[in-house]
């Protein structure tokens, strides 16, 4: 199932996408894909819908919001793909690396992506994104994760590298800017999607710069939410952004940044693709 919410920002309305142009929405079912909503049961009571009664709708009438309402946490796992270490010079990691970024970063798949006052080395990231659909705590070990993940999709991981590597403490400075955190077009749900070798990829303005696939990372998708769960509860609706393969801007020399006017584009095979321009605040 794709689960989607679609709608102008913030009176998006929960969707079912059924086929590659049609959507069908549930709202009135379960209220919105949030953790609340989640929590009781929102997966469950929309599969049990006869969705072929309902009205269809065109997705390309609508903006692809969000495909999760105000998710709770923000995580990342950095440095996760051997090869990307390698471009920033980092010695892989030997457990994984883990930050967070601001939740309200997150926007739509198409919404616009906007450089901060003065920056001069905005960065893309496509990482595959795990939506977590029902708590964990301390879970036993990474196969348990399974049962905790609801679905997958694409992230941005927007990063300002000045304020992320150049400006003392943690990665959050660079991460938290308003819409840095583009993700759609909708959650695959984990029953009918496998993460652990799928491509992945960023363009900017067409050209390849990011083109990898998810065998690379270096601690696995399930590895990652045991990880994390070993030292925080992980709730309904909360985002785990994976990684990101090598290709980020940073990693070319000269550096190849996003300074506004550009059209950057991340896909995930099996899942689809967001696209986002950029702009100047
Ligand atoms: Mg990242």
């Amino acid at each position: 199932m794709r689960i989607a919410r679609l709608g102008e920002f913030e009176k998006e309305r929960a969707a079912v996408i059924v086929s590659d142009s049609e959507a069908v929405f549930v709202d009135d079912v379960i209220g919105d894909w949030n953790r609340t909503a989640l929590e009781n049961g929102a997966l469950e009571r929309v599969r049990a819908l006869d969705l072929s009664s309902r009205p269809k709708v065109k997705i390309a009438d609508y903006r692809l919001g969000s495909p999760v309402a105000r998710p709770t946490k923000v995580i990342c796992v950095g440095l996760n793909y051997a090869q990307h270490a390698i471009e920033t010079g980092a010695t892989p990691p030997t457990e994984p690396v883990v930050f967070m970024k601001a939740p309200d970063t997150v926007i739509g798949g198409f919404d616009e992506i906007v450089v901060p006052p003065g920056s001069v080395k905005t960065d893309y990231e496509v990482e595959i994104c795990v939506v977590i659909g029902k708590a964990a705590l301390y879970l036993k070990s990474p196969a348990d994760a399974r049962d905790h993940i609801l679905g997958y999709t694409i992230s941005q991981d927007v990063s300002e590298r000045h304020w992320q590597v150049e400006r003392s403490g943690q990665w959050v400075k660079g991460k938290s800017f308003p819409s840095f955190n583009p993700m759609g077009p909708w959650i695959v749900t984990a029953d009918s999607y496998d993460p652990t070798d799928v491509h992945l990829w960023c363009t900017v303005d067409g050209e390849e710069r990011q083109n990898s696939r998810t065998s690379d990372m270096i601690f696995g998708i399930e590895h990652c939410v045991w990880y994390i769960s070993q030292f925080m509860e992980l709730k309904a609706g909360d985002v785990i952004n994976t990684g990101t393969p090598q290709g980020v801007g940073m990693g070319f020399k000269p550096e190849k940044y996003i300074l506004g006017g550009e059209i950057v584009e991340t896909g995930i095979e099996g899942i689809g693709t967001i696209r986002s321009k950029v702009v100047n605040y």
